[in-house]
C-alpha cells in the first residue's frame, strides 16, 4: 500500500496561498494561526523565522512567489504526491471529495457541464460540486509548467 499524500500539513497565514495547493494537490492540510495549533503527527509550513531546535516538523519556506514556494515543496516533499490525489479534496474545507451519480448532479451544474462530463464529486462540507475541469485544468497546466509533475500526466 502506498502512503503517498498520507502526510499531514499545517499551514500559517504566511503560506496561506501555498496551503490551498497543498489541498489542491490531495494533502490534508488545516489553517492555523501559529506552531502552537499543529497536531503531533504534522508538519507545520511558515515564512515566519521562528526557533525550530532543529524539528522536521517546523519548516521554513524560504520564498515570497507561490511559483518559487510550489518549486521548494516539489524539492523537499516531491516524492509524496500522489498524482491520483489531486483535485481530490476541497480547496475551501479540506475535505476528500466523495463521487456521486451523475444524475444528482443534474440540476446543479451547469447544462453543458453536465452534457461533456461523467464525473462529478462533492464536498460533504459545503456541498460544493466538482468536475473534472472544475478546478483542475487550470491548475494542472500551471504544476506541469513549474516542473511539479515532472513530466508526467496525471
Ligand atoms: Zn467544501
Amino acid at each position: 500500500m502506498s502512503d503517498k499524500n498520507s502526510k499531514k500539513f499545517f499551514v500559517d497565514p504566511t503560506v496561506l496561498r501555498l496551503g490551498k495547493w497543498l489541498r489542491y494537490l490531495g494533502f490534508d492540510t488545516s489553517f492555523v494561526r501559529s506552531e502552537k495549533e499543529i497536531g503531533a503527527d504534522g508538519v507545520f509550513l511558515t515564512k515566519k523565522r521562528i526557533r525550530t531546535n532543529g524539528s522536521k516538523m517546523i519548516q521554513f519556506v524560504p520564498f515570497d512567489r507561490i511559483e518559487d514556494q510550489l518549486v521548494w515543496f516539489k524539492e523537499h516533499f516531491g516524492p509524496e504526491i500522489d498524482l491520483e490525489k489531486v483535485g481530490s479534496r476541497c480547496i475551501r474545507c479540506n475535505e476528500p471529495l466523495v463521487e456521486i451519480p451523475k444524475e444528482s448532479a443534474r440540476d446543479r451544474v451547469p447544462d453543458y457541464i453536465y452534457q461533456t462530463h461523467t464525473v462529478f464529486r462533492i464536498c460533504p462540507s459545503c456541498k460544493r460540486i466538482y468536475w473534472r475541469g472544475s478546478h483542475t485544468d487550470r491548475m494542472q497546466a500551471y504544476l506541469e509548467r513549474i516542473g511539479i509533475f515532472m513530466g508526467e500526466g496525471p
